[in-house]
């Protein structure tokens, strides 16, 4: 293409190469009068929203006027990947907004989550990040949990203002705004029709609200951190939990390992007896060994034995990396980016993790 085109639904520049990017249109649709990019496309005529993610450097050129607007934002996590899915440096676009903070996923967590203690913890680690929240609640977009009180909330927190919804790509973002259009909108589907697109220079779409101000979904920024962008779509599906965590406990002595498939190793290294719990998709297989006996069964039986990932994807694979922990505190979970969290129960224990290199982690305090 040698001229610019801009969608006129949300104002991105057409696209023609990459489907999964911004302004994305097939290049049999570019020959029409007005040209728009597929999301716009699937929300005028399918009511339905599409994520799309944007890289670091264009995320910050385009969230970072919102801070100079009095909106209020709307923040959705993944409580599964709860730290992967927080945007660093959030609290600099938002600028003295309102933030309403959606945590999603909470069917995945065990059932005898405590909320509050939850609700709790996501509260100090907001301020943590220099973020004042106006309130936190958890949801499942998917199982449309809480979505009538988030878009209660949404509504009585604006208080006429715009909203915009922000997240990370895969946080359940488009998930969430589908099923409040499907509320918003009901029996009634022209809520969303051609004339309310303005062009924006954003790449937001918006969706109007009943007063006239509007709901915008931002594009999502994506985690490079997260396991999802070590293993194959297939693999992925057993990584990725689709329903409520079993907890799996272990009662393990110093010298004694942990692989859960072959993408996350942890060693006990030193400690008195101590109980690890890990909460890890139900698919995904906790094959416990002696450390002793931990590198040997590695090479010889990554792929197969100790899976996923199966022996394809291991060749391209970055090689394991190591991080040491002590744990100070009782209680800590070492989280894994994108694949779960080990919850080690008494203080002093020394862990070793060996993760394909890029793959985050980190430790907090248990949130179980
Ligand atoms: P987006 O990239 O933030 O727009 O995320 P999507 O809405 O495309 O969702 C990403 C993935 O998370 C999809 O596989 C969804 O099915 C899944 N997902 C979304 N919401 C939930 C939820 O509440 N619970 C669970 N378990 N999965 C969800």
């Amino acid at each position: 293409m040698n001229e610019t085109i801009v969608c006129s639904g949300c104002g991105t520049e057409i696209q023609t190469e990459n489907k999964e990017g911004a302004g994305y249109t097939p290049p049999s649709a570019l020959n029409r009068e007005t040209v728009i990019c597929q999301r716009c496309f699937r929300l005028k005529h399918y009511n339905e929203v599409q994520d799309v993610p944007l890289d670091n450097k264009d995320f910050t050129n385009k969230l970072h006027k919102l801070g100079q607007r009095d909106v209020l934002v709307v923040k959705v996590v993944d409580l599964f990947d709860f730290e992967g899915s927080w945007i660093p440096g959030f609290q600099r676009y938002v600028g003295n907004n309102d933030v309403l903070i959606l945590a999603n996923k909470v069917d995945l967590l065990p059932k005898s989550t405590n909320h509050s203690k939850l609700k709790r913890w996501i509260a100090r680690e907001a301020k943590e990040h220099g973020l004042r929240t106006e309130s936190i609640m958890l949801i499942s977009a998917s199982k449309n949990q809480g979505i009538q009180e988030a878009a209660a909330a949404i509504d009585k927190i604006r208080d006429g203002r715009d909203v915009y919804v922000t997240g990370c790509t895969n946080v359940g973002k488009s998930t969430f705004i589908n099923k409040i259009i499907q509320n918003v909108s009901g029996e009634d589907q022209s809520i969303i029709t051609t004339s309310h697109f303005p062009g924006t220079t954003l790449d937001m779409i918006n969706i109007p609200l009943d007063d006239g101000s509007n709901l915008y979904d931002t594009p999502g920024i994506i985690n490079n951190k997260q396991i999802a962008h070590f293993v194959s779509k297939k693999e992925l599906q057993q990584v990725t939990p689709a329903k409520e965590i079993k907890p799996r406990i272990f009662q393990l002595n110093e010298g004694q390992s942990l692989f859960v498939g072959a993408l996350a190793r942890f060693d006990f290294k030193q400690g008195s007896s101590n109980s690890f719990v890990g909460y890890f998709s139900n698919e995904l297989p906790i094959h416990r060994t002696k450390l002793e006996n931990a590198d040997e069964l590695y090479e010889k039986h990554s792929g197969e034995l100790l899976s996923p990932p199966g022996p394809e994807t291991l060749k391209t694979m970055p090689p394991l990396i190591k991080h040491e922990f002590t744990i100070k505190k009782p209680k800590t979970d070492i989280v894994i980016a994108g694949l779960g969290w080990l919850s080690v129960t008494e203080s002093g224990a020394e862990v070793t993790v060996y993760l394909p290199k890029g793959v985050g982690v980190s430790i907090r305090e248990a949130i179980i």
